[in-house]
């Protein structure tokens, strides 16, 4: 493919990650740092003293200034996307960060937007931020330009959520090619894809997520029977714990309320997530700081109390996975494998409880460990994105088959849901229902398609709304409505409704309600290019300055060095008046002639900085031979050195 490499990306709520596939195996593309994971965190440094544009960071040089400067870093910011303003709010009760003032949170079709800073984002433009960090870390690690990727989402991830996701990849200079769900991803990393068949459950217990979905697996190809999950459970969770209860101790045992200092909260936080990964390889883990008043928290925590302490947690885990199998109709005795996926699965007693969950040890079984359980959703994509390259041979004609989360539908009289595409379908799908009007002369009909269990409209998910129009007037319960929804193979929904008496039809392009317009998401690419180039000139400008301004002070001291002397009256002058050149330039914004006359200025002043060197190393030189001699009598050191020095003296 001439457009270079297809990339699988895994956009993680904590954590994202860039894979390729080297030959047959794929592997994670590390970034500057050596490091594999990208912390889903994007922040913005400090507005410069010069009062330009601040630049934006991400991953791990953004984490920090998460703890330096909570107000000007986001994360966890996939738990935002395709969200709606009311839903962003509640979100937002878990998070240090706000809306922007101005957003309008009666304004169903409004796209919130997140203050950061001086500035303000919506949840793609973040997105695209941490996805703008892999592409470039990928192209560093290819040298050449990266277009197109495969991004994985969860796979309850409903229309708007999906269509946000690929918003940001376009935002990024992505193409992307597939969105693929993450369970199925982990599937297609340990090549479950060659078994025969079978039905695989993957447990995905990450930073603040936890979902499990069951595949199924027949001549190569995958279908997902059922997902559940908790959107607000993880690894936090076993780090809130940690932290609260040293605080508590803290409180009861020095006396110091701990929750006044922010600096020292972090801290803790930080030991607390040293503790907790030590406790899943070791049998101890201790805790060690400094307090404000000086006294010394220590603690160690043995694994057993660990285990009994995070036990109420990992059980939540539970529950969805009885009912992933209940709504799929299987027992564990039906589950032939079972793939572990995040990294809080590296917990021994989470390892333990899957085993229990699925009986796997009685049957003989083992979950799939044998890759870094937070890589293997990416490497999963590499393998997608691959296949989708036309690169693969043996795999070519995998088809990945998903399923609808929640049930899909349109709102009929009375305010009722009319289901058009049952939950758990396979997607992709399709499905055709008919209607009819219930007024009189009847010419407009209002489809409002939702999404949800609930049977009032009012208590589902407003996907979208549209009318069809210009039905010519019949007798109420006459006209034949068809209305289909088609569901592709990137899970995104598009719904068509036609009166078949007359033909009339709207073929209308559904717009998640909480989606950003094409024209939205253009004016987004252009304003992040605009700013790019914007802040590529401000930093030329700001690094001209800065050579200029180190030039001029050099220059300024000359007259007190006796090189000075040396030069002859023109080259004095020239130096001067380029001296006053420079600093007028300084004060302006044309860089290209600030940096013409900064270097004017150091031709100028060449001889100068030589003459100025000789004489550096004709005293050095100097000073090192007195030394010397008072060392070494009697030794001949360096003769010829004074010689030359004196030519200049
Ligand atoms: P996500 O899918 O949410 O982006 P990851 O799969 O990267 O997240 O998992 C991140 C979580 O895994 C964090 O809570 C982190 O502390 C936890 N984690 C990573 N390594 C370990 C370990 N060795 N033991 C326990 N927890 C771990
Ligand atoms: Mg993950």
């Amino acid at each position: 493919m001439s457009e270079g490499r297809v990339v699988g990306i895994d956009l993680g709520t904590t954590n994202s990650l860039v894979a390729y596939m080297q030959g047959d195996t794929p592997v994670v593309i590390p970034g500057v740092d050596g490091s594999n994971l990208v912390p889903s965190v994007v922040a913005l440094d400090p507005v410069p003293a010069d009062g330009s544009r601040p630049t934006v960071t991400v991953g791990n040089t953004a984490r920090k200034s998460l703890i330096q400067h909570p107000e000007r870093a986001i994360y966890s910011v996939k738990r935002l996307m395709g969200r709606g303003v009311s839903e962003v709010q509640a979100e937002l009760k878990f998070f240090p960060f706000r809306l922007a003032d101005d957003v309008d949170a009666t304004n169903l079709n409004e796209v919130p937007r997140i203050q950061l800073g001086e500035m303000r984002f919506t949840p793609p433009e973040i997105s695209a931020y941490i996805l703008r960090q892999l592409k470039r870390n990928a192209e560093r690690f290819f040298g050449a330009p990266v277009t197109q990727a495969v991004i994985t989402v969860p796979a309850y991830f409903n229309d708007a959520q999906r269509q946000a996701t690929k918003d940001a990849g376009r935002m990024a200079g992505l193409e992307v090619l597939r969105l693929v769900n993450e369970p199925t991803a982990a599937a297609l990393a340990y090549g479950l894809d060659r078994k025969k068949e079978g039905v695989i459950a993957v447990y995905d217990l990450g930073g603040g997520t936890f979902d499990i979905s069951i595949l199924k697996l027949k001549d190569g190809i995958f279908e997902v029977l059922s997902t559940n999950g908790d959107t607000h459970l993880g690894g936090d969770d076993i780090d809130n714990l940690l932290v609260a209860i040293a605080l508590d101790e803290i409180r009861t045992e020095h006396n110091v309320d701990l929750r006044s200092h922010a600096d020292a909260v972090q801290a803790l936080r930080k030991s607390a997530i040293d503790a907790k990964i030590t406790l899943s390889s070791k049998d101890a883990a201790s805790f060690d700081m400094e307090l404000p008043n000086g006294e010394r928290y220590q603690r160690e925590i043995p694994r057993a109390v660990y285990e009994q302490l995070i036990a109420p947690v990992l059980e939540r885990t539970a529950g969805p996975c009885k009912q992933a199998m209940a709504d799929a109709n299987l027992e564990p005795a039906d589950i032939s494998e079972v793939v572990l996926v995040g990294g809080s699965t590296r917990i021994p007693a989470v390892q333990r409880l899957v085993d229990q969950l699925f009986n796997l040890t009685a049957r003989g079984k083992k979950p799939h460990t044998e890759l870094n359980p937070d890589e293997v959703v990416a490497l999963g994509a590499a393998v997608q994105a691959d296949i989708l390259a036309g690169s693969a041979k043996a795999t070519e004609d995998l088809l990945l088959l998903d399923v609808t989360p929640l049930s899909l539908g349109i709102e009929a009289l009375g305010g009722v849901v009319a289901k058009i595409i049952p939950r758990n379908s396979t997607i992709p799908a399709s499905a055709t229902e008919h209607f009819t009007t219930g007024v009189e002369g009847q010419t407009n009909v209002a489809i409002h398609v939702l999404q949800g269990e609930r049977e009032m409209a009012k208590d589902c998910r407003s996907l979208a709304r549209f009318d069809l129009k210009g039905i010519p007037p019949m007798s109420a319960g006459l006209p034949r409505i068809e209305v289909k929804f088609l569901i592709d193979a990137d899970g995104i929904l598009r719904v068509t409704a036609r009166e078949q008496r007359s033909g009339q039809e709207s073929q209308i392009e559904v717009k998640p309600t909480y989606g950003l317009t094409d024209e939205q998401v253009e004016s987004m690419i252009l304003d992040s290019f605009d700013h790019a180039e914007e802040d590529f000139a401000k930093r030329l400008l700001i690094e001209a300055r800065l050579e200029a301004e180190t030039i001029l002070a050099a220059v300024e001291k000359a007259p007190k060095h006796p090189a000075w002397q040396l030069l002859t009256d023109d080259e004095r002058l020239t130096i001067d008046a380029l001296k006053s050149v420079v600093q007028i330039l300084l004060a302006g914004e044309d860089v290209n002639a600030l940096r013409a006359g900064t270097v004017s200025l150091d031709q100028a002043t060449r001889r100068f900085a030589e003459l100025m060197m000789e004489d550096a190393v004709s005293s050095a030189i100097r000073g090192k031979t007195m030394d010397a001699a008072g060392d070494e009598l009697g030794k001949e050191i360096n003769a010829p050195h004074p010689m030359a020095a004196a030519e200049f003296k």
